[in-house]
Formats: C-alpha cells, structure tokens, sequence
C-alpha cells in the first residue's frame, strides 16, 4: 500500500508506503509533485467519556456499544482514545474499569482505538464549582493502597489520573502512582501554590482542561487558573470547543503555555457525535441543545462536551488564527508524549496516521484515520 502526501510539517510531498500494519517507507519527492492530501500522525484524545450515543460511566456496556463509539471517533477523525471514567464510588469504579477492559482486551478493534485509561475522580475537590458534575459525596482522598488496586486493574496500560493535590495524602499517592508509570495530571482542584509545587515535585506532569472544573466566579487576585499559567512544566489540556474556555482566554492559555505544553481534548461524553437531546454521564442527566453546550438541567456549570475531534482542530485554528498544521501536535505528539505514546510515522513503525483533506478557509475538511494500515473512518 501507498499513498503520496505532503508532510504536514513541512508541506514537502513524501510517499509514504506500508505493509502488514508497518510502515515500510517514507521517501521525498520532488517539489511540486500533485497531492491534495495532507499525511500527519494521528489524532489522540485523552479524555473521552462517550460517544455517538454511548455512555462509558454505564455498567453492563456491551462489545457493540465500545464498537459504536470507537468508530463513531475515528469517523470523526480521531484515531486512539483514553477511555475516561470518572467519580464514582471507588469499587464500583474499578470494576466498571476492569470490565471494560476485559471487553477491550479481547477485541483488536478496541485495543487498536482504546489505548489507556483516564480515571478522572473519585479523588477531587468536592468544593462547589471545582466538583464539576462530578458526585462530591463518593469523592475520598488517595492512597497508596488505592493506587495498587487501580494497578491490580490496570496492569501495565497506560495510565492518566487526575488528582486534587490539596487531599489529604494526595502527595504521597501522587509519589508512589508516578513511580509505578501512572501519569498525574492535576484537575478539579484548588490546590494552593505550595500544593501544585510539591505535587510537580513528585511526579504530577498534567492538568486537566484548564479553565473548567472550577467555578465561574473566581477570585482575581489570586485563583487556579493563574497559580497553573504562573508555572512552566506542566502539559495543560483544554477543551477547544469555544463553549468551555471562551476564544480571548483561549488565545491567552496558548500564547502563555505555549504549543509545546499544550494538549486539546475534547471531554466529549455521549451526546459528542449524536444529535441534540437528553444523554447520560453516569447517574447524572443532561441536556444538549443545537449549540452543542452540555447542561445538567437547571445548573450553570457545563457536565462534558459534545465536541466533535474533526471540530475541535477546526475551531482550535480559528480561534487562534493559526495553521491547522501548527497546533495538530497538540492534539497529537503531546498528548502521545505525556502518555509515553509512539506516534512516530517511521519505518517499523505502526502504520496508523491521518490523511487529511483540506475544504475552504485553509482548514481540514476531512481526516481519514488508518490504523495499523487499515482506514477506520473518514469524518465528512
Ligand atoms: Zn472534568
């Protein structure tokens, strides 16, 4: 198999060709050579909590339910997920994770698209406005005996744990969950400075979408979103759906982290993908209307996005004014870096990359997702 497209890095024309699931090579050609298709690593989201109508917080999921969301993503452009649970009572959490994995686990389709797991919760600020739509009366503080029982689950998969660092023997947890592989990310928090230091200082590399999960009223001297913007280390996502952060702190979070630090999720839940109605997170209800905006009825805050991944690089570009081809890596190599994923379009290496054709504005107007050289989807 081959195809010819230009490097979205350079815009140079590459032939790319490849041969049971491996990539064989990628050789330049001359300048000029005619392609209209684009050839960039895949898409990676890592925080998805259902799709296309499927909700992951669900107990009794089936095989064809994961089928319908994964595929439902990677027509809409994004090829590998980390599958996202969130709060709920530690032991229901864990057997809904460990059932889930069963099924992916013996599927190549869904080990193909479900790459890791984020576990957002139960160890979060129960606080109003930092909860979220999360259930602040199951949320506890960590252990490290939690952390060996999500590990027990786990095993040796890639990990993403979003943490309040300001819980009770949330640092200790945060040690000893680094050092076993689990990557931290900070979220659903007010953690002070001095939390959010020791927190880093002990292996936290992330924060979970900057901007939500906190209230919409903060203090402006002194709130998370400046103590988080004020230090340099941590990879920041951010829900680029206009909704969730709105376009000036946007371009504010992209000018101050930088494209390096950034990664883009869309914390799609079950409406993402689907038309407007009534869709579940877990035990909580929601409404979405036309305007994609994710309501628990009657509440202000938001409860997940309904963002599609093709959506997000689209709006991304435009709010930032920028080349789709200059913030892709943030929906791609630096989500896959802070996981310790391979996204590398080398030889050996898997044939799973996104051919992107371009509509009006200079903007994707269709991403094809191959994985280990099939095509899985193309958005359209
Ligand atoms: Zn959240």
């Amino acid at each position: 198999m081959k195809v010819i497209a230009k490097d979205y890095r350079t815009g140079k024309p590459v032939e790319m060709t490849w041969a049971d699931g491996k990539i064989t090579g990628i050789v330049p050609l001359p300048e000029g050579t005619e392609t209209s298709l684009w050839l960039a690593p895949l898409l990676i989201d890592v925080q998805v909590n259902g799709y296309a109508g499927v909700d992951f917080q669900q107990d009794n999921l089936t095989e064809a339910d994961l089928l319908k969301a994964m595929r439902g993503l990677q027509q809409d452009g994004c090829g590998q997920i980390l599958l996202t649970l969130i709060t709920d009572e530690w032991p229901l959490l864990l057997a809904r994770l460990k059932y889930i994995r069963a099924l992916r686990n013996a599927n190549a389709e869904l080990r193909a698209g479900i790459v890791g797991w984020h576990i957002e919760g139960p160890f979060l600020s129960p606080e109003p406005g930092f909860k979220g739509a999360h259930n602040a009366v199951v949320m506890c503080d960590p252990t490290v005996k939690h952390i060996d029982e999500l590990l027990a689950v786990t095993e040796s998969d890639p990990v993403l744990l979003t943490v309040a660092s300001e819980r009770e023997g949330a640092i200790e947890a945060i040690r000893y969950a680094a050092s076993k592989g689990i990557r931290i990310s900070l979220g659903h928090t007010n953690a002070s400075v001095e939390s959010i230091s020791a927190a880093m200082k002990v292996g936290a590399v992330g924060f979970t979408h900057l901007g939500n999960g906190c209230p919409r009223t903060l203090d402006r001297h002194d709130n998370i979103v400046w103590r988080v913007l004020d230090q340099s280390a941590l990879t920041v996502g951010i829900i680029p759906d206009r909704i969730q952060v709105s376009p000036e702190p946007f371009r504010l979070f992209y000018r101050t982290v930088g494209v390096a630090q950034i990664y883009y999720t869309t914390d799609a839940m079950a409406a993402a993908g689907a038309p407007p109605g009534r869709y579940r997170i877990g035990a909580v209800e929601v409404e979405v209307g036309a305007d994609q905006v994710v309501r628990m009825p009657g509440q202000v805050n938001f409860a997940g996005s309904a963002l599609k991944p093709i959506e997000g690089v689209q709006r991304t570009a435009e709010m930032l004014g920028e080349a789709w081809q200059t913030v892709w890596p943030c929906f791609s190599t630096v989500p896959a870096r802070m996981m310790g994923l391979d996204v590398a379009l080398e030889p050996c290496k898997a044939a799973s990359f996104c051919l992107i054709e371009m509509g009006v504005a200079k903007l994707p107007k269709c991403i094809r997702v191959y994985l280990n050289g099939e095509e899985k989807g193309r958005s359209n």
